[in-house]
C-alpha cells in the first residue's frame, strides 16, 4: 500500500535536515503505529506524505500502490486514496459542515472518475455515518470546526474520512487532548474503517490509543529516523520503560 524508502527531508526555510532516512512499507489491511519523542520528525513525516509546502526532500521515494507520491500535488493525493487526520484540525468560517463534506467528497469521486452522488444520497450517507460518532445533525450544519471542542473536531474528522473512503489513513496524534469517552468514539470511529483494502498509520504519543486501535506493527522514530520496529509488546514497553531503554539500546 504504502512504501516509504530512505526519504530524506529538510525544511525548505533553513537548512535544517529532519527526516534522515526512513523506511517503512505497510502492506494493504494493516494498521502501523509511529511512536517516538516529541521532535522526532513523526509530524514532518504526515505533512510529507500528504504534500504540504515548507519541506524539501532531498533524498528517497514514496509511493502509493507503486505511484509517485511526492510527484504529485496534495489534491491528487488523496483522490489516490490518501487521507491525513492533523493534530491540529482546521477551522474553516463561513462554509458549512455538510457543504464542505459533500464538495469533498464530489471532488474526490470526480477526479476518481466516479459520478456525483445525489443529494439524497449523500444525506443518507452522512446522517448515518455522523449518527454512529455521535455527532448530531446540528453539529453538521455548523461552519467546519468553528467552535467545535476537541473531541467534536477529531470526531468530525474521522466523520471526514468514513465519507472519504480513503485507502491509506494517516492520523497524527488524533488522540492528544482527549478525554477518554472521546478517544474511545475515534478508535471506534477508526476501527468501524478497518478493511481488508485499507490501511492505517498511527501516529501517537501515548500507548493507550493502542489498547483500542490495535496495531499489527509498533514503529519507534527518533531524530528523523525509525530506529525500531515491533509488535504491539512494543508499545507497551513504550509505556513501561519510556524511550531511554530502546534509544540506548539502539545506540
Ligand atoms: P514530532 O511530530 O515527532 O514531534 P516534528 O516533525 O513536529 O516532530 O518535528 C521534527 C523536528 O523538526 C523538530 O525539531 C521541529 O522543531 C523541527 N521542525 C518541524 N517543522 C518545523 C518548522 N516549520 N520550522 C522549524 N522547525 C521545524
Ligand atoms: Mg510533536
Ligand atoms: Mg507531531
Amino acid at each position: 500500500m504504502l512504501e516509504i524508502k530512505g526519504l530524506e527531508v529538510k525544511l525548505e526555510e533553513e537548512d535544517k535536515q529532519i527526516l534522515k532516512g526512513v523506511d517503512l512499507s505497510i502492506e494493504p489491511g494493516t494498521v502501523h503505529a509511529i511512536m517516538g519523542p516529541n521532535g522526532s520528525g513523526k509530524s514532518t513525516l504526515s505533512y510529507v506524505l500528504s504534500g504540504k509546502d515548507g519541506y524539501e526532500v532531498t533524498g528517497g521515494s514514496a509511493t502509493l500502490e507503486g505511484q509517485d507520491l511526492l510527484e504529485m500535488d496534495p489534491e491528487e493525493r488523496a483522490a489516490l486514496g490518501l487521507f491525513l487526520a492533523f493534530q491540529y484540525p482546521v477551522e474553516i468560517p463561513g462554509v458549512g459542515n455538510m457543504t464542505f463534506l459533500r464538495t469533498a467528497v464530489n471532488a474526490q469521486r470526480k477526479a476518481r472518475g466516479e459520478e456525483e452522488l445525489s443529494a439524497a444520497d449523500f444525506l443518507k450517507e452522512v446522517r448515518a455515518k455522523a449518527k454512529s460518532l455521535k455527532i448530531d445533525a446540528e453539529m453538521l450544519k455548523r461552519p467546519v470546526n468553528v467552535g467545535f471542542s476537541g473531541g467534536e473536531k477529531k470526531r468530525n474528522e474521522i466523520l471526514q474520512m468514513a465519507m472519504l473512503e480513503p485507502k491509506m489513513c494517516i492520523l497524527d496524534e488524533t488522540d492528544s487532548g482527549l478525554d477518554v469517552d472521546a478517544m474511545k468514539l475515534v478508535a471506534e470511529g477508526v476501527n468501524a474503517l478497518r478493511s481488508e483494502g485499507r490501511s492505517f498509520l498511527v501516529i501517537t504519543h501515548y500507548q493507550r490509543l493502542l489498547d483500542h486501535i490495535k496495531p499489527d506493527i509498533v514503529h519507534i522514530m527518533s531524530n528523523g529516523r525509525i530506529i525500531k520496529s515491533g509488535g504491539p509488546e512494543l508499545a507497551l514497553e513504550v509505556e513501561n520503560n519510556g524511550y531511554a531503554d530502546i534509544l540506548s539500546e539502539v545506540a
